[in-house]
């Protein structure tokens, strides 16, 4: 197994942890496991298995006991993210909602929105997802054009947003939009939208290549009156906000992904010795010897780095490139990885029954959410290209200040 080969870890290595791990795996048996077919037939996982996280303790473990949370460091956040993607779980979505949604909230929102969201949120009686892309937009955030008038005792909100993980079971949704339409500036701004406002719409749960037990849908805004105390962070520096987020966004991408491959490994190590071709285990051919030895050395290696994150994170240390390295290298390897153990599985890992089938749809989606794989690049070689950058930056500066002189 892959436990045999790693090398000894300096995270989720004390008791605390240990009780953590299996609390995770003591609710996968008993709440994800026996009704993983019915979700993915419906699209979305039940109430229930909130309300049952919430109880055990599992939802906003990060977060600040004042408001609920568990009050430990994020490396138990992490935890659960990577021990629930190597038992193959995608639903319920904890991370969006304890360790994204919640997290913009703790961090940004007044004492007001934090008393009224948090501890609902750490029992599961609230679910909260985040709105930023669009029908028209997903890379490009600044061309959003969901926008929210100031009317005096509340924003005026319309727009619509596509895409949004668990936006069909939430309660609320953080929602990215503009606040000043209109003018040079526009002002992007965080919006807590609570879902039973007239003019909420939900879309249906999408028919997705997988993650299919974790509902994906639309939004759609028709002059919502949004409380004004709702306003999560400074208005008109949402961009920046969102930006100071998404590192710990990708970054529990990039766990997710080590999860993922170390389950897709130990269920491809475990068949191999079972299944036989010309009368040997097929883990007799140096072939499967040498491809899950690829497997198990990239694992390692990338498992080291995205370690090394998770401290960055806790330290307050972590910069948009390294995250972002983190989770185009671990998404990237997770899907070559989970293909690679696909195929010592034959025809049988083509079938949706075996669980690396499923692991193999879940996969692929992970190099395109959280920003895209491309987009992680950009954001690595503008450091690299700094000062190109730069130097750009000014030549269009100058440019512009002939023109209009
Ligand atoms: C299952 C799922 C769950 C999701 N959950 C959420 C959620 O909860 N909340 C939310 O707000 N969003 C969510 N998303 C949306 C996701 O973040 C976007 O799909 C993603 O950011 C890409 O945006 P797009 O789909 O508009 O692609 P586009 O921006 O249209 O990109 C299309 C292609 O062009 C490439 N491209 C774009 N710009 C550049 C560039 N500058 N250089 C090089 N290549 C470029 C992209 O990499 C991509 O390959 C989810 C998506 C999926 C599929």
């Amino acid at each position: 197994m892959y436990k045999d080969l790693q090398i000894p870890r300096d995270v989720y290595n004390t008791e605390e942890h240990e009780m953590v791990r299996q609390t995770i795996q003591e609710f996968y048996k008993k709440e994800i496991a026996p009704n993983r077919e019915a979700w993915e037939k419906q699209g979305y996982c039940s109430r229930e298995v909130w309300k049952a996280a919430g109880e055990l303790g599992l939802l906003n473990l990060s977060l600040s006991e004042k408001y609920g949370g568990g009050g430990l460091d994020f490396s138990f956040s992490a935890l659960l993210i990577e021990e629930s993607a190597r038992l193959g779980v995608v639903s319920p979505a904890i991370s969006m909602h304890s360790d994204i949604v919640a997290v913009y909230i703790e961090n940004y929102g007044t004492e007001y929105l934090k008393e009224k969201y948090l501890p609902k949120m750490a029992t599961g009686d609230l679910i909260g997802s985040l709105a930023m892309t669009e029908p028209g937009t997903g890379s490009d955030l600044r061309a959003i054009t969901t926008n929210a008038v100031d009317k005096g005792d509340y924003w005026l909100l319309n727009g619509s947003k596509t895409f949004i993980t668990i936006g069909y079971t939430s309660d609320f949704s953080i929602v990215a939009c503009k606040t000043r339409p209109g003018t040079p500036q526009e002002g992007v701004s965080l919006l807590l939208v609570d879902a039973n406002l007239e003019g909420f719409k939900k879309g249906q749960p999408f028919h997705k290549l997988g993650l299919k037990e974790s509902d994906t849908c639309e939004l759609f805004f028709e002059d919502i009156k949004v409380p004004k105390e709702n306003l999560i962070g400074q208005e008109g520096k949402g961009f920046i906000h969102m930006m100071e987020e998404l590192p710990r966004e990708r970054l529990t991408i990039a766990i997710q992904a080590i999860g993922a491959i170390h389950g897709a490994l130990d269920e491809t190590i475990e068949y191999v010795q079972t299944r036989e071709a010309f009368k040997q285990p097929i883990a007799g051919f140096q072939n499967t010897q040498f491809k899950l030895a690829e497997v198990g050395a990239q694992l390692q290696i990338h498992q080291a780095f995205v370690d090394r994150c998770v401290h960055l994170l806790a330290e307050h240390k972590l910069t948009a490139e390294t995250a972002s390295i983190a989770k185009y290298s671990t998404t990237d390897l997770e899907t070559t990885a989970i293909d690679t153990c696909l195929q010592l599985f034959g025809g049988y890992g083509f079938m949706w029954e075996y669980p690396i089938a499923r692991r193999y749809a879940n996969a692929r989606v992970t190099r395109i959410y959280g920003g895209t794989n491309e987009i992680m690049k950009v954001l690595i070689s503008r450091k690299l290209l700094k000062k190109y950058f730069i130097q750009l930056k000014e030549k269009i500066k100058a440019k512009r200040a002939k023109a209009t002189a």
